[in-house]
């Protein structure tokens, strides 16, 4: 069976490299080393390489984005590549956060995802709908577009060991305390395993992990592992607050 996937997204925090190396050093004591699930930390960039000397091997790493580009001139950038070389495993792509203040298209994201999967990393692809398409019914034409223009292109039937995560990440939900109801997720779990199937096929469906994030905490992950079939979760908030996060880990293992 596969391991429950736990990721943390720090997003643009904590806001100084002493308060990173607290908050993961914490993570790091609070989480036993047989514990089940497979733990990523994704910090800000610029914490990557101080933390991942301080780690130790049951913690992995991730990126929270990545420019499609190997190298040159791309100012501000940050390849696949550098994040491999960096001991990422992960890399987070197309955060509701990236499409919304990044300006970012589904264009852009299936050109990463294409640079990530080049590098023989682990993609986190991440879909969903605002609250508005969601009033007007629009959740599944959302997601169904977001995944289709996302692929485009990409044959990962020929991948060995293929690791692919799609997280759905209902855009309502986000830092919301208002978090996704389970069998809502459930069903869109379904969906999103079908729409795999659709763009490629039931085999490949079957070896995509699924992930929900979206307000978990503590209190609500088990029953988002236990009774959605999902894969795994991506925390946001909760994942800066030690404690909490740990518990989360907790609660999966
Ligand atoms: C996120 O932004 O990826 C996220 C899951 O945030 P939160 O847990 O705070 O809702």
């Amino acid at each position: 069976m596969k391991k429950v996937i736990v990721i943390a997204n720090w997003k643009m925090n904590p806001g100084n490299l002493d308060k990173a190396n607290a908050l993961f050093d914490l993570v790091k004591k609070g989480i036993p080393s047989n514990q089940k699930a497979e733990v990523v930390i994704c910090p800000p960039y610029i914490y990557l390489n101080n933390l991942k000397k301080r780690t130790n091997s049951f913690l992995k790493f991730g990126a929270q984005d990545c420019f499609w580009e190997k190298k040159g001139a791309y100012t501000g950038g940050i390849s696949a590549l550098m994040l491999k070389n960096l001991g990422c495993k992960y890399v987070i792509i197309g955060h509701s956060d990236r499409r919304r203040y990044f300006n970012e298209t589904n264009e852009a994201i299936n050109k990463k995802l294409k640079a990530v999967l080049n590098e023989k990393m682990v993609p986190v692809l991440c879909i969903g709908e605002t609250k508005e398409q969601r009033s007007k019914g629009q959740t599944k034409s959302v997601l169904r577009q977001q995944i289709k223009s996302a692929l485009n292109g990409i044959n990962i039937s020929g991948l060995k060991n293929l690791e692919f995560c799609i997280v759905y990440e209902p855009i309502w939900a986000i830092g919301s305390k208002n978090p996704c109801d389970v069998k809502e997720i459930q069903k869109i779990a379904l969906f999103i395993r079908r729409l795999v199937a659709e763009n490629y096929n039931a085999k490949i469906a079957e070896k995509i992990s699924i992930l929900y994030g979206g307000s978990v905490v503590a209190k609500n992950v088990f029953d988002y592992i236990n009774m959605t079939g999902l894969q795994g979760v991506v925390v946001g908030g909760a994942s800066l607050d030690a404690k909490e996060f740990v518990k989360i880990v907790e609660a999966v293992s």
